[in-house]
């Protein structure tokens, strides 16, 4: 390597861990589920995307298995040259479906799909007007594309309206609203209805990022606008096959005909990207189904969510007030957030410490999420190693 350059990069790493910001992964030897084993410790799992017990679920694992068996590894080409099978027609027509929009397209993953929505669908004479808590794969999707851009604070109603008001005094042609329909490392809900109210007086489209609701939140799982009563006023929904439905992989944006047309036409992800493996498409398909139909694993889901917040809040924790199955546990100073999530994996529990630049410096948190598939007993144990590990640490 160039003389000096790896020096440089081993002072900025060291800078890091300095900081306490360094990141190091836990390595899981087993399937991805409640109980998982670490390093051969078996530990109760309170940090993945699997809200709905799905990662694991042997219904969806044999779709799977059927047709890696029928159709081979993968497809070995991107979708408009020899890369799209049957499959992706089907999981395309079952997102567009349940998410009740005209049609939809698949991506490589939610990161592709918000990365190459934005330089699509708007010119430089556009306006995106996004929350400032977005997602980074928002963030970096505006970014490529040559529309103006119009941050407001976050579900601050009074700043999205000025953001709007400035976007058309400064001449927009067309303006698209965007935010997470879930903030993922806060857990609270998008003001959809206000938004929607906001968008129509404007003449504004919205796209919603539902990575952190779709399959578990609102009626039948369909996500954020069933669970605020907006509905189809929402226009373009991006979302993931990678957390609720199934946990493999592959994201998707749904919407009208014309803007799922044109990405397939644009969208440079989309364009320039190997298409998904067969057998993670049969299993988003198989996990739909079920995500749809799972009232049981929802109840579930509330139910822990109730149970463990609850637990949490009468202990003194300082938790971020919402209702999703996200629930974060604020530490503020990134190295007292590293130390208690260690010691509650050293109690058997599966917890991460998110830090700059995952989130803002001094909002370290432990940012725990319930799942369906937790036991009773799972949940006992978490709350008495939280209680118990928390009065060690001093924090409660
Ligand atoms: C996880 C997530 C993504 C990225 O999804 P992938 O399919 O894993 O790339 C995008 N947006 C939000 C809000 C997310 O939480």
């Amino acid at each position: 390597m160039m003389d000096g350059f790896t020096r440089h990069l081993e002072q900025t790493l060291e800078a890091i861990r300095a900081e306490g910001l360094y990141k190091s992964e836990m390595v899981i030897g087993s399937a991805q589920q409640a109980e998982v084993t670490v390093s051969g410790r078996t530990m109760v799992n309170l940090c993945a995307n699997n809200y709905l017990g799905l990662a694991n679920d042997p219904e969806v694992v044999a779709a799977s298995v059927a047709a890696l068996e029928a159709y081979g590894s993968g497809m070995a080409s991107v979708r408009f040259i020899c890369g799209t099978h049957d499959l992706h027609k089907q999981l395309e027509q079952t997102v567009a479906r349940y998410l009740e929009k005209d049609d939809a397209v698949l991506f490589g993953s939610c990161f592709d799909a918000n990365g190459g929505i934005f330089e699509t669908l708007l010119g430089p004479e556009d306006a995106i007007i996004s929350d400032s808590l977005n997602h980074a794969s928002i963030i970096d999707g505006v970014r490529l594309s040559k529309a103006r851009r119009y941050r407001f604070a976050t579900s601050d109603m009074d700043d999205l309206r000025l953001q709007l008001q400035a976007a058309d005094d400064d001449g927009a042609r067309f303006k698209l609203i965007v935010t997470d329909g879930v903030f993922s490392m806060d857990g609270f809900i998008a003001r959809l209805p206000e938004i929607c109210d906001l968008a129509e007086e404007y003449k504004a489209a919205i796209l919603i990022d539902e990575c952190h609701a779709t399959g578990h939140l609102g009626e039948k799982g369909r996500g954020t606008p069933a669970l605020t009563g907006v509905g189809n006023r929402v226009d373009i929904i991006s979302g993931t096959f990678g957390k609720t439905l199934g946990g493999a992989m592959g994201g998707f944006i749904a919407g009208p005909a014309a803007v799922v047309d044109l990405l397939r036409q644009r969208a440079r992800p989309y364009l320039f990207s190997n298409a998904l493996p067969p057998a993670v498409v049969a299993g988003a398909i198989k996990a739909i189904e079920i995500a749809e139909r799972a009232d049981d694993r929802r109840a579930i889901l509330d139910r822990h969510t109730k149970r463990f917040r609850a637990a949490l809040a009468e202990a003194g924790f300082d938790l971020v007030p919402g209702e999703t199955p996200i629930i974060p546990v604020m530490l503020h100073d990134a190295g007292r957030a590293q130390a208690m999530a260690q010691a509650l994996r050293d109690a058997g529990v599966l917890v991460s410490a998110f830090s700059f630049p995952v989130v803002p410096k001094g909002e370290a948190r432990i940012r725990t999420q319930m799942s369906a598939g937790l036991s009773d007993d799972n949940l006992t144990f978490a709350i008495d190693a939280f209680l118990r590990v928390g009065r060690q640490l001093g924090v409660v």
